[in-house]
């Protein structure tokens, strides 16, 4: 976890705060830090940087806002399209302005074609990948905002790629402009529509890249053409727990949802599941968690992938409802996701029996909770898991 001080800016931000380092460490990939630094994007500047770089094309300030037009406004990032600036410079400005920063390598289709997984490959070879995910009301996109993760969690894809860097804001920013205009432009089964929600669930955990998802945070809620005018209210920013992180968030003042990962409702079952929980304890997070809720008013998403025969027991379920109900009422929402286990685990999806029962107690307590969705489970929807295959396709 950054604490966002200039001296932080050489060294990578891994989640961590400064303290007990032998209770947790990241684990690191064995690309980490080896890799440059993305181009710079017209997302990465601010304001001045923007008129400065215009200012070396010869551009006067007033066309930085007809980037920005283009950009968050109309989705544009091709030269041909800019035919409100002197042709002769077009090319310049997209070279300045727009680098590519993700490319598509492959994607799978699923759940009638309202389900849609992208694995994309950034500047520098690594993976990555998002989901967009089509409903009746709504659209929402889960996006990645570090290559790999640190966080270790033994359960998941993802933790066993290790964190390679960080994403920056203009790859991060990116896969949402493509996802917007895949939606605008009607390449989504059901026709043109909306891109309306945002989440950070897919690889890495944001609070470890705190800069940079804040700095797409804020663009992503701004109204064009500072951003994609996507409401904050839309967009949930998940966390494993880096309590700093969360209070950090709470103190900007952006009514963006959390979603902290709970996984366990103790700390002996906690700190073998989420490996960060020996650095910040299940009272630490829970408690960062209520008073998220307490200063946004938003109610806060507990996440719970069910494991069988591991967390999926009454006696975790009453555990859990009794801790978040000290806390008072309705301020959680509880989504307990069934498991996509990856091949040849230990960790598998709970009984069906047990899901329900695990609902069951929760809904008896009064705790409100809902099997979360598992769309695009039949494509290796798990986080992490088409990245993972892919790296290891390519390494074979
Ligand atoms: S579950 Fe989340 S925090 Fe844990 S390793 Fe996977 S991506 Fe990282």
């Amino acid at each position: 976890m950054t604490t966002g001080h200039a001296q932080d800016a050489e060294q990578p931000e891994t989640g961590i705060t400064p303290g007990d380092k032998g209770a947790f460490r990241d684990v690191l990939s064995k690309d980490h830090a080896r890799r440059g630094k993305p181009p710079v994007h017209l997302v990465d500047m601010t304001p001045d940087e923007r008129i400065a770089r215009a200012k070396d094309l010869g551009l006067p300030k007033f066309r930085v806002k007809q980037l920005a037009n283009h950009y968050f406004g109309r989705l544009e990032t091709e030269s041909e399209a800019f035919t409100d600036l002197p042709a002769a410079t077009r090319g310049d400005i997209v070279e300045a302005f727009f680098p590519p920063l993700i490319d598509e390598v492959t994607h799978q289709v699923a759940d009638q074609g309202t389900t849609i997984k992208t694995l994309w490959r950034l500047f520098d070879g690594s993976h990555i990948e998002s989901v967009l995910m089509r409903y009746p009301d709504r659209t929402t996109l889960c996006i990645s905002s570090q290559v790999g993760c640190g966080m270790g969690c033994p359960f998941c894809a993802t933790g066993k790629l290790g964190l390679t860097r960080n994403m920056s804001a203009g790859e991060i920013l990116e896969q949402v402009r493509v996802a917007a205009r895949m939606m605008r432009d009607g390449e989504v089964t059901g026709g043109p529509g909306r891109l309306s929600n945002i989440v950070f669930m897919g690889m890495g955990e944001p609070m470890g890249n705190y800069r940079s998802v804040l700095s797409a945070v804020r663009q992503i809620s701004a109204m064009p053409p500072e951003g994609f005018g996507i409401s904050a209210r839309n967009i949930t920013v998940s966390t494993v727990g880096v309590v700093p992180g969360i209070r950090k968030l709470a103190a900007e003042g952006i009514p963006v949802r959390l979603a902290v990962s709970l996984h366990a409702p103790s700390d002996a079952l906690r700190d073998e599941l989420v490996p960060m929980n020996k650095r910040f304890n299940t009272t630490q997070v829970l408690d960062a968690a209520h008073d998220y809720f307490l200063s946004s008013k938003r109610r806060v998403s507990i996440e719970y992938a069910l494991m069988r025969g591991i967390n999926d027991q009454a006696e975790h379920a009453r555990l859990l409802a009794k801790r978040l109900n000290h806390y008072g009422d309705d301020w959680a929402h509880v989504n307990p996701i069934p498991l996509n286990p990856i091949e040849g685990s230990r960790w598998t999806a709970s009984k069906p029996e047990d899901e329900q029962q695990f609902l069951d107690i929760l809904h008896c307590a009064g705790i409100t909770a809902t099997l979360r969705d598992t769309r695009g489970s039949d494509i290796d929807g798990a986080c992490g898991q088409l990245a993972a295959k892919t790296k290891e396709a390519f390494a074979a």
